[in-house]
Order: structure tokens, then sequence, then C-alpha cells
């Protein structure tokens, strides 16, 4: 008989959001006349830019004339895509990327998702925790995560736990570890991370021969001088960092689709390089993104596209700081929210996450994520995001700090 893969029954399901949704919808039936404001959710709300958009609509016209019709397009990605991100995003910030290195691809999730297909089942692989659901899944389904225990996690992966004590960021695990990912501005909790902490990390991975996963979808809220937007303005990372990109968040991309890896061609191991290697998996697995999605992409680095694009950062971050400072008039505890759409707040008098939930939905109707869905140590704490719109997050902060007196 057929054998299913064993490792994806392995997986408990993933019961956060449904849980939220039942418990919102149960409270909703018992009080009709209470408006939920959403500020759980980690989707953008505005609009693309209207330079996307356009050239979005130019490029389907394209499509439609024999001349200019396309079919097929090289699976790394258009050399005009290519060329905008690494001229843009690195280059003029100083960091030598070339577009050979630059991989574009459908989200940072299936990037991040499925880079542990160039990597052996025996590697030890290291993720923060709280931490991005993805990387920890995506290592079951591929058998590196070992076996489940209800308070601990997965027997082989090693959690590095991000605590208040340390500004939320990782301490360098005492053991040696292969493969460490890292998000910064982080989700869920919303901290950047700066030169200096990135930079032992870098060291670690290069004394250890380990490779560092670098997450850095939320780079364009980056707000504060000291912080990098790419692993690879440090020294040496491009000897042992791949970075993952998103359109998602920057350009509100979500629905849209278009994300990029960046993998040096520094990046080799046992003799293998691995820019060859992921370029092997993408032309075997996938036939690129859509000409139309790519052409959008390009314009976000346009005058008129970047001009846009950061007028709506600018607007989630106004929301965020909303959040965090209405949040601290309340007397609550808050992290987050300067280089981030997300605020991370410590739960009132020891409440779990889960106690705060209920409590905050049932006075005030404010919706948010409890911190024990990312992970053990996200146990207290709770996610706000600033992705509603500038009214919604003044109504609902204006309910919890009459509600919640300081
Ligand atoms: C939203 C998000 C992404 C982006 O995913 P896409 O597939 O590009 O939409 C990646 N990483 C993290 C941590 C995110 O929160």
């Amino acid at each position: 008989m057929l054998k299913v893969n064993a490792n994806f029954i392995k997986l408990p399901p993933s019961y956060l959001f449904v849980d939220i949704a039942n418990k919102v919808d149960a409270f909703s039936k018992q009080h009709p006349e209470v408006e939920i404001i959403r500020m759980g959710i980690g989707d953008v709300t505005r609009p693309l830019p209207k330079a996307v958009v356009a050239a979005m609509q130019k490029a389907a016209e394209e499509m439609g004339k024999a001349e200019t019709f396309r079919g097929y397009g090289p699976e790394a990605g258009y050399e005009f895509l290519r060329s905008a991100i690494a001229e843009n995003d690195f280059q003029k910030r100083g960091v030598a990327i070339d577009k050979d290195e630059i991989f574009v691809s459908d989200g940072a999730k299936s990037d991040t998702g499925s880079i542990g297909d160039i990597f052996d089942v025996d590697n030890v692989v290291a993720v923060c925790d709280p931490v991005y659901p993805v990387y920890v899944d995506t290592n079951v389904m591929a058998g590196r995560a070992g076996d489940y225990h209800e308070g601990t996690g997965w027997s082989k992966i090693v959690y590095m736990p991000c605590l208040e004590k340390n500004g939320f960021l990782p301490r360098i695990p005492n053991e040696r570890v292969d493969i460490i990912y890292l998000c910064f501005p982080n989700n869920p909790s919303g901290v950047g991370i700066g030169h200096t902490e990135l930079k032992k990390w870098v060291d670690y991975a290069l004394r250890n021969q380990s490779i560092i996963l670098y997450d850095a979808a939320y780079e364009a809220f980056i707000t504060e001088e000291d912080m990098p937007h790419s692993i690879f303005e440090i020294e040496g990372a491009k000897k042992c960092a791949i970075e993952f990109r998103s359109f998602s968040k920057t350009a509100g991309f979500t629905g849209t689709r278009c994300a990029f890896t960046v993998i040096p061609k520094e990046l080799v191991f046992n003799e293998v390089s691995l820019n060859k290697l992921w370029g092997r998996r993408q032309s075997t697995k996938m036939n690129g993104v859509s000409y139309v999605i790519q052409r959008g992409a390009e314009a976000v680095y346009s005058e008129e596209g970047r001009r846009e694009v950061k007028e709506n950062i600018v607007y989630y971050l106004n929301n965020a700081k909303i959040i965090k400072e209405g949040l601290a008039k309340a007397g609550f505890k808050a992290f987050g929210g300067v280089n981030s759409p997300y605020v991370w707040m410590k739960t009132p008098n020891g409440l779990t996450s889960w106690e705060f939930f209920d409590l905050l939905l049932e006075k005030t109707g404010v919706v948010g994520t409890p911190g024990s869905g990312f992970g053990i140590s996200g146990e207290g704490y709770f996610r706000l995001t600033a992705f509603n719109t500038k009214e919604n997050t003044e109504k609902a902060i204006e309910r919890i700090t009459s509600s919640f007196k300081a």
C-alpha cells in the first residue's frame, strides 16, 4: 500500500488563527452591538502603489499582442528585475551583490520553506523562540526536527529564547548548530538588530562553518540608523548567509506575490556553490514568476513607486507608534513598533496570552494574536499589528486606554 510521508503526520495541526476566528465569532454572536477591531492579522491593507498597477497594466497589454507576447521566462527572474534589485537594494547601499546572486520567486514563505531542500537532513537547526512557524514546520516536513514533546517542542531543534532581559534578541547557542534562522526586524516581536549584534552571528557562523538564513521581509520598516538593512552589510556575511526579501510587506504584494532570495557566489560548502545548487533546484521545481508581476515589482523601484511605498510604510509605522504609545499610557509594557509594523506587549498581572486575548476582546472588542502561538517563550506576550486603518487603530487604542487605566 502507498505510504505517505510520515514526517507530515508528525506535524500538529495549526489551530492558532482558527481558534482566534472561532472566539471572535462566538463573541460577535453574544455582543452583536460591539464593532470588532482586528489587529491580529499579519497582512497589509493599503492598496498597491499606482506606479505598480500602471506597470502591470502595461505588461498585461504586452502579453495580449503577438509582437510583445512572452511565454516561459527565466526561472530565476527577468534580468530587468534582478538588476533593479541588485542596484537599488544593495549596490546603492554599498553592498556588492550581483544580479546573478538574486533569485526572484513568488514569496519569502516559499523560499524560506524550500531552502532546506539543498541541505542534508542531518544538519542541526536553530530557531528563535518565539518564531515565524514556517521555519520549524518545513524542517519537520523534511525530517530534520525529531519528535514533538508538549512543553519543550521538537527534540532535534535548538530553540533560542528571545527574552525581555536580552531585548528579545537570541543568544549565541552554546552548542554547534548548522542552520540558523534569523528574522530581523522580527515577526512577532517587532524588534530589529544592530550591526554589532548581527556581527556576532556572522562571526559564529564563519567560525563553525554554519549558515544563517536571514529573513529580512520587514527591512523596509527600519527607521533606526545603526540597523543593517541587509545581512550583507556585515563583513564576512557573503561567506555564511542567505537573505530572503519580499515585496509583500514592503509594497503591498501579499496578494500579488513577488519576493527574492540572495545567494552570494562566495557561499561554498564542500566545494559546492549554494548559488548553483539553488539555481538547479529552482529551475527543476518552478518556472518563474509571471512577467506581469515582475514588471509590477520593477516599478517599486521607480521614482513614483518609491515615493508611494514610502508613504504606505510611514502610514503603518505611524499606526505602530499610536499603538505603542497608547499601550504605555494604559500602563502596559510594549516593545517593537519602531522598525516594524508589530508591537509586542507583555500581558498584565501574569495573565497567559490566551487569557489576555479573551479579556481584551471582552473589554474592548480588539483582536490581537496570543504570543504563545509563536512558541513557548511567547507565552505571556501578545502581538498587535499596525496594518489596520489609522482610524481603527486610534479607536482601538482609545478603547484600550479607557478600559485599562494605569
Ligand atoms: C510576511 C512574512 C514573510 C513574507 O512572505 P511572502 O511569502 O513573501 O508573502 C516572510 N517572513 C516573515 C517572517 C513574514 O512575516
